[in-house]
């Protein structure tokens, strides 16, 4: 039963995307309930490197995308939301090491410049490079640099929280939505472990685990988990990475208080694909590309995963047709030997780095589309579900725009930009993964 005093809407998911949205569309004068299993920003959204694009220089051709929005909603965020996220406003540099990286980068650039809100970069020869980052002594040809930098995940989440409660949003945490209550082609109600919620419209934000909430209502969505490590050095002096440094094996940003953060490069991301349950779903989408991929991709066996996977599975059968039971604080395994190789790169480039001690090791898990493109729109053939989800290793490059724009549809009935190509009807149509996994 819908009841007066219900939210208007429901988001499931207390991650970036889901917080973001609902803070949109309080902004936008909506009441808005979040229920998140977890807490905020457990999964994802807390464990990422958050690199992002920033404004500068010439605006692509053609209509405002996705990622133009999210570069200005991201330069403009402190101001707008009045919260602290450590913007870092350096730049984004490629490494271009050998000439398999120049084939790569060639590639790349012309993605780059259809797609980014601010496509402009500029190549820097070896020497050029050297002498406006001296700390990068080893053997490269160039560097590309672009507009960008990177935030701090957890400033971003904190931050989110606070100002969710400002506007009123009620932040359920420990509550996992199970199932849908539908009238007609109308949700009525979310089902949840804490008993059920009404609502206007609901919003699916549910990262990994919408796949689960989406097959509920009748959208299949094609998705590969892949766990990517992280880890992180002892504090080292400040300046000794430049912005977000990418290299074709490491990805790494310094944090304000002097900690090197190390990811995977942009040609060996070095994703570990743990095992799952999940793996049997769409194989003849995945397949073809993990075997092509298979010497940057290791594949593991977590039994821990395992085991969280089988119990949701029995908990899922034991709760009945039509309800969702998805892994509640699942901690993916860490190992920081499964970065030594990133770090060892990255200090041949930069000696200052070499000898660093990894103080954390973490993991988190990414959820990759097909396409590799997020899912963001209304549910077809339901009148007031949404979801947005999906976001392939790229949430917070996508993010605040995704969500300005998920808002804008929901309240306003249309977008001030395209979402066409990450519309939920995409994925009925056959899909084969892309083989770039990343
Ligand atoms: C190591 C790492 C590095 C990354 N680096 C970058 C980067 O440099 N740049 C970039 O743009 N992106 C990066 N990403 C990706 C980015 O972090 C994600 O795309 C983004 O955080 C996704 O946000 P989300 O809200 O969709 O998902 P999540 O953060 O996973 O949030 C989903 C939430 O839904 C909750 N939930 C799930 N099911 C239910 C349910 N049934 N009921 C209630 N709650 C539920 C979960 O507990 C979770 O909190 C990185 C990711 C990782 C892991």
């Amino acid at each position: 039963m819908h009841q007066s005093d219900a939210p208007d809407i429901v988001v499931v998911g207390g991650g970036l995307i889901g917080v973001l949205t609902a803070v949109e569309l309080a902004d936008r004068g909506a009441r808005v309930v979040i229920l998140e299993k977890d807490d905020i920003g457990f999964e994802q959204s807390g464990r990422s490197v958050a690199a992002i694009n920033l404004p500068g220089g010439d605006v692509n051709a053609g209509p405002r995308s996705m990622l133009r929005l999210t570069a200005e909603q991201w330069s403009g965020f402190e101001d707008r939301w009045g919260c602290g996220i450590d913007l870092n406003d350096e730049g984004w540099y490629i490494v271009v090491a050998d000439a398999e990286d120049e084939a790569w980068l060639e590639i790349e650039r012309a993605t780059w410049h259809s797609t980014a809100g601010f496509s402009e970069s500029q190549i820097m020869d070896a020497e050029a490079a050297r002498k406006r980052f001296p700390q990068l002594e080893g053997p490269f040809l160039a560097l590309d640099a672009r507009h960008g930098g990177h935030v701090d995940a957890v400033m971003v989440m904190n931050g989110l929280r606070q100002v969710a409660s400002r506007l009123g949003i009620e932040i359920r945490c420990g509550t996992m939505a199970t199932g849908f209550q539908k009238r007609g082609e109308a949700i009525t109600a979310v089902e949840t472990n804490a008993g059920s919620t009404a609502c206007g419209t609901v919003v699916v934000a549910a990262g990994l685990w919408s796949p689960y909430l989406c097959d509920q209502l009748g959208l299949h969505i094609p998705m590969q988990r892949v766990r990517a490590p992280a880890v992180e050095t002892g504090p080292l002096p400040p300046n000794t990475i430049p912005g977000f440094l990418r290299g074709a094996t490491f990805g790494a940003r310094q944090n304000r208080n002097g900690t090197i953060r190390v990811t995977g490069g942009y040609r060996f991301s070095a994703m570990l694909h743990d095992l799952s349950l999940n793996d049997l779903r769409d194989l003849r989408i995945w397949g073809p590309a993990l075997w092509q991929n298979r010497k940057d991709v290791s594949f593991r066996f977590d039994p821990a995963g395992l085991k969280a996977e089988i119990s949701s599975a029995i908990a899922r059968r034991r709760a009945g047709e039509g309800q969702t039971v998805v892994p509640q604080g699942y901690q993916p395994p860490s190992n920081p030997r499964d970065r030594y190789s990133q770090l060892r790169a990255l200090g041949e480039l930069i000696p200052a780095v070499r000898g660093a001690r990894v103080h954390r090791s973490f993991s988190g898990v990414m959820d990759l589309t097909p396409d590799l493109q997020p899912v963001i729109g209304r549910i077809p053939e339901l009148e007031n579900a949404y979801v947005a989800t999906g976001f392939s290793g790229h949430g917070y490059m996508y993010g605040p725009g995704a969500c300005y724009a998920l808002s804008q549809m929901i309240v306003e009935g249309a977008t001030t930009i395209d979402l066409e190509s990450y519309r939920p009807e995409r994925l009925r149509t056959k899909m084969k993964m892309r083989e770039q996994i990343f």
